[in-house]
């Protein structure tokens, strides 16, 4: 058969699709040829928009039969560069926007089943509706589809009482690279027949297959809810005061984030309407909520007389209570803000990394003390979800930083997180930035079976080339 040329590939798209969902002008490209940090810039063919799995089939075809990759792409907030086209290959984006349906919220079996392509926000707000809470949430959560929290096997703020995405998808549906529809839409909360495929395709950064539809856990809604901001001496304090509320709150603790002192410079430098709020600088900060039944006030007393026995054991030096609503949002804004107003700073190097928690403290302590000796510019500011043992290890790129330099930086990271056993990527996936560290974490075994799995669902290397397995 002769292979279909581009004039002719976009022909049968823009019949398939309609003539609107197929854009090529680079005006109308350049939203999803481009992250959203504006460190990786590709080159599509097209950027095909359908609008029901059926549409995703047919131009998963044509794309075949034509020879043309596909980068499956949700809300482009990645942080690694995966839904956007990198390499010499012709290539098309395939946006999942439009796939934006809640099909169900089903409160009697705490199910939600919906299209990939609607965002975390639209899935929490449909949770709530129907009174339960859908939890995965993330600063990008308002344009971060489904889909692709799904594809990323996302985190985000609520890892330490809910789970990471892996834990959330009860079914899907996928496309495969031939496509073929894989029906994987079970609601069950216990099925044991055979391999766990759902599982291949949560964090396989849309390499394995494409996600279409899926059924999500939900939970109750909680009523009552108690924030708090800690300042505290450092990240030893910050592992001993998690282990202390989880003694004293039990699983009530929900969310323990932190941050640096730098990264809330970076937050009160940048963003609007931000304010500090205790009264003198410390070197680190928690943020800690408690969430559960009844109307709070019962929590609140807990969380109270918790933090008075942390300040009395001098893990944490000071602490603001959120006393409303408006309050407790204030506080979480300078957690969310930090990587919005690091991009404002400047250009940085991102390493999102995870070590078993009690090692945390001493990867902090090695990092800070390594780089800016071996580095002159490599100053790190940390934050991110000590619950996880998460920590976004971050620098910012002086003007002109040699790339051998900022990759020597990024070597000095991940050699201090391999020796204590951690992950180079904890919960932003590989994408197209960390291709080369790959071997080097998980092993020539291990990623030898994942080429494996990659020949056999995808063996014209048509779904997203040059991410994950490089
Ligand atoms: C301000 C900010 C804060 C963030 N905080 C967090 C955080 O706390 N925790 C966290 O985990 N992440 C965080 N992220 C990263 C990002 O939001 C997540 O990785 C998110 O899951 C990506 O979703 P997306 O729809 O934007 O995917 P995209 O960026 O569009 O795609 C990401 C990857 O998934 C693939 N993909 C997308 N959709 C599909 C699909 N339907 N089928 C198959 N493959 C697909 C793409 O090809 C790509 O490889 C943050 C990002 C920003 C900008």
């Amino acid at each position: 058969m002769t292979p279909m040329t581009t004039a002719g590939l976009l022909h049968a798209l823009r019949q398939r699709l309609g003539v609107d969902q197929v854009l090529t002008s680079d005006h109308d490209l350049a939203p999803y040829v481009n992250d959203w940090r504006g460190r990786f810039h590709g080159a599509a063919l097209a950027v095909l928009r359908p609008a029901a799995t059926d549409e995703v089939v047919q131009a998963m075809r044509l794309c075949g039969q034509a020879g043309v990759a596909v980068v499956p792409q949700g809300g482009n907030t990645g942080m690694c560069g995966g839904a956007v086209p990198v390499g010499a290959r012709s290539q098309v984006v395939l946006s999942l926007q439009r796939l934006r349906q809640i099909e169900q919220v089903d409160p009697l079996g705490n199910v939600l089943t919906l299209q990939a392509g609607v965002t975390l926000a639209q899935a929490q707000e449909a949770a709530a509706a129907a009174d339960r809470l859908f939890p995965l949430s993330l600063a990008a959560q308002g344009s971060a589809q489904v889909g692709g929290a799904i594809a990323t096997n996302a985190g985000g703020t609520a890892v330490l009482r809910y789970g990471g995405m892996r834990d959330l998808v009860l079914g899907l549906e996928v496309v495969l690279a031939d496509g073929q529809v894989l029906d994987l839409m079970r609601a069950l909360r216990k099925d044991n027949t055979g391999y766990d495929l759902r599982q291949w395709f949560v964090g396989s950064e849309g390499t394995l297959g494409i996600v279409t539809r899926a059924v999500l856990k939900l939970f109750p809604r909680p009523t009552g809810v108690a924030t708090v901001w800690l300042g505290l001496d450092g990240a030893t304090q910050a592992v001993q005061l998690l282990r202390e509320l989880q003694r004293q709150l039990g699983d009530t603790l929900t969310a323990f984030e932190f941050l640096d002192r730098r990264s809330l410079d970076l937050v009160l430098r940048h963003a609007t309407g931000v304010v500090d709020p205790l009264a003198r600088p410390h070197p680190w900060y928690v943020l800690a909520e408690v969430s559960g039944g009844g109307d709070g006030a019962a929590l609140r007393r807990a969380l109270e007389q918790a933090l008075l026995a942390v300040l009395e054991a001098g893990l944490a030096q000071d602490a603001v209570l959120a006393e409303s609503e408006r309050q407790r949002l204030a506080l979480w804004r300078l957690r969310e803000e930090v990587s919005e107003s690091e991009r404002r700073h400047g250009a940085s190097l991102k390493h999102d990394v995870a070590v078993p928690v009690a090692a945390m403290p001493e990867l902090v302590a090695r990092v800070s003390a390594t780089l800016p000796a071996q580095v002159a510019w490599a100053t790190p500011h940390c934050f991110g979800h000590v619950g996880d043992g998460n920590v976004h290890l971050n620098v910012s790129l002086p003007p002109g930083a040699p790339a051998a330099e900022q990759d020597r930086v990024s070597q000095i990271v991940y050699d201090h997180v391999l020796a204590l056993q951690g992950s180079i990527s904890a919960e932003h996936g590989i994408g197209q930035s960390k291709c080369a560290q790959l071997v080097q974490q998980r092993g020539e075994r291990a990623v030898g079976l994942m080429r494996q799995m990659k020949q056999m669902l995808d063996p014209q290397g048509l779904l997203n080339p040059g991410k994950v397995l490089s």
